[in-house]
């Protein structure tokens, strides 16, 4: 179907990206839908927001449950829809689990009311903070994690008291069915977490639907629309983009351990993660050693349908032809091949490519690949290293393997995560903040700043009594001032 054509479609199709195979058909929501569904989470927001953090959580503690016990059954639709193995859906839906938990259990403690010091001159004054739920939040999901990334705006927006309207990619609308219709099994009294589907112009729709707030995770380029289209309405976007992350191997690191993080880190998934590892730089004295275990650990990994395989496909058909030119680009400009090359893309399935002395200007060095390939760039020291993992646009993750050196490098990284001697970790851990900066986007989901990303902050002071004096009236005595001044200069004195 041709882009104006689907469109205007009234349903589309999901397709296993191994076969072909239709797997699900769906409505194409129009922006008059989009509109009904976020009045109707604006109804059911009211009835969720004032059940309190107690019953909220006893709630998504049910969810969680019927998660674990169904686990098998939406890895089975994230494998269909994706093509990813099995094992690697699996593990996407323990990290969906763990943050769920995460969310429910701490919403509480994070955004309740909470007092702070009025400090001396307003003494007479206490003063509170709260975190009030927003509203309704649209959320905008990629297809590459199909469970574990929306939910990671979706579980903090519910349990800090939101309703949520989801609009999954049009890879993947059965994930976000199969998870809007077990919420709604534990959750049957209103449509606080509710679907629309369709192509980009429903996401667009719901950007200017009159949510309270859109978290949206997908490319720079379309995070750029969805932005301008929120600020028509000034609504609040929380934009969670692409990544060309650097892993950094120092002289004293564990070379094997290296060796396995960044394969791991560049392949799994077929390469199509936010946070993989794209680009590599290693201290020279150690570069040899490490590129040869990279060869044999990459070389060893083969793509393929079975749910057993090392990687699925290329689950977005046109990513196929960015990845081969970001391969062509870097041999023509010099890279070599070790693993792999040219050769190695067979659409639908791209099979490992790591690619050494990559030419920094090479498109495999500045531009995000979403694909199984590596680049090794040696350096003379971790100084270089660290200037050149800085060189790009995008600021999301990166990994440092150091011995000595570690916590002091990553304070160096440009990036929102910073992995030292492990890839990733940080985004399995709950209550650490995740997003990025530059064109990889601001705003942070998980941890406490994410569940503070779905809510209002409200600062209230009660007057406890009245003060002696009065500056703030126009009743107020002509010395007033400068007495208020006399205290002013007692209390800084200092
Ligand atoms: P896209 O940017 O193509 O799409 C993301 C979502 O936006 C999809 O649901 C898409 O719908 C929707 N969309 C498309 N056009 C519009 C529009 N004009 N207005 C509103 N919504 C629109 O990204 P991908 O799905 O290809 O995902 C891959 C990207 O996501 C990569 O760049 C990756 O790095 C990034 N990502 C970032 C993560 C992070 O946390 N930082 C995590 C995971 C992925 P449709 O699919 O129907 O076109």
């Amino acid at each position: 179907m041709t882009g104006a054509v689907r469109e205007q479609a009234e349903s589309f199709t999901s397709l296993d990206p191994r076969t072909s195979e239709v797997v699900g058909e769906y409505p194409v929501h129009s922006a008059l839908q989009v509109r009904a569904a976020v009045e109707r989470a604006r109804e059911a927001q009211l009835w969720w927001g004032g059940l309190g953090f107690a019953e909220r959580k006893r709630r998504l503690d049910a969810w969680r449950q019927l998660l674990l016990k169904r686990l098998d059954e939406l890895a089975g639709v994230m494998c269909a829809e994706t093509g990813k193995p099995l094992d690697d859906a699996r593990l996407e839906l323990v990290l969906v689990v763990d943050h769920l938990q995460w969310a429910a259990k701490n919403a509480e403690k994070v955004l309740k009311r909470r007092k702070v010091s009025s400090g001396v001159l307003m003494s007479n004054q206490a003063s509170t903070v709260e975190y009030l739920p927003l509203g309704v939040v649209g959320v905008i999901g990629p297809w590459n994690y199909p469970a574990h990334t929306p939910m990671g705006s979706i579980s903090y927006a519910l349990a800090a008291g939101n309703a949520v309207v989801f609009k999954p990619s049009e890879l993947t609308p059965g994930v976000g069915a199969w998870l809007v219709s077990t919420f709604a099994e534990v959750v049957p009294e209103w449509p606080v977490f509710s679907l629309v589907t369709g192509f980009g112009a429903t996401g667009a729709a719901l950007c200017k639907s009159g949510v309270d707030k859109l978290a949206f995770t997908g490319s720079t380029a379309t995070g750029k629309r969805v932005m301008a289209a929120c600020a028509e309405t000034l609504t609040p976007v929380l934009v969670e983009c692409g990544g060309k992350d650097a892993l950094i191997v120092d002289a004293d690191a564990d070379l094997e351990a290296a060796a396995q993080a960044a394969v791991w880190g560049g392949m799994a998934n077929a390469g199509q993660t936010c946070v993989g590892v794209e680009r590599v730089y290693v201290v020279d004295s150690v570069a040899q050693e490490f590129i040869e275990r990279v060869t044999r650990i990459a070389g060893r990994l083969k793509p393929g349908a079975e749910p057993t395989a090392d990687l699925g496909p290329i689950t977005m058909p046109s990513q196929v032809s960015i990845i081969q030119s970001h391969i062509e680009d870097a041999l023509s400009k010099g890279a070599m091949a070790v693993v792999g090359g040219k050769e190695s893309v067979r659409e639908p399935y791209v099979e490992p490519v790591v690619l050494v002395d990559v030419p920094e200007d090479s498109l495999a060095i500045t531009e995000e690949t979403f694909g199984p390939t590596l680049t090794i760039n040696r350096v003379a020291d971790v100084d270089e290293a660290i200037r050149l993992a800085n060189g790009v646009r995008y600021g999301l993750g990166g990994a440092i393997f150091s011995r000595a050196r570690g916590m002091e490098l990553a304070r160096e990284l440009r990036a929102g995560m910073v992995a030292v001697n492990s890839v990733v970790s940080f985004a399995a851990v709950p209550a650490l903040p995740f997003g990025g900066i530059g064109d990889s986007g601001f705003g942070r989901i998980h941890g406490a700043d994410g569940l503070r990303e779905f809510a209002r902050t409200q600062a209230v002071t009660r007057q406890k009594f009245k003060a002696p004096l009065q500056p703030m009236s126009f009743a107020r005595g002509s010395r007033t001032v400068r007495r208020l001044l006399r205290i002013l200069r007692l209390v800084h004195r200092r």
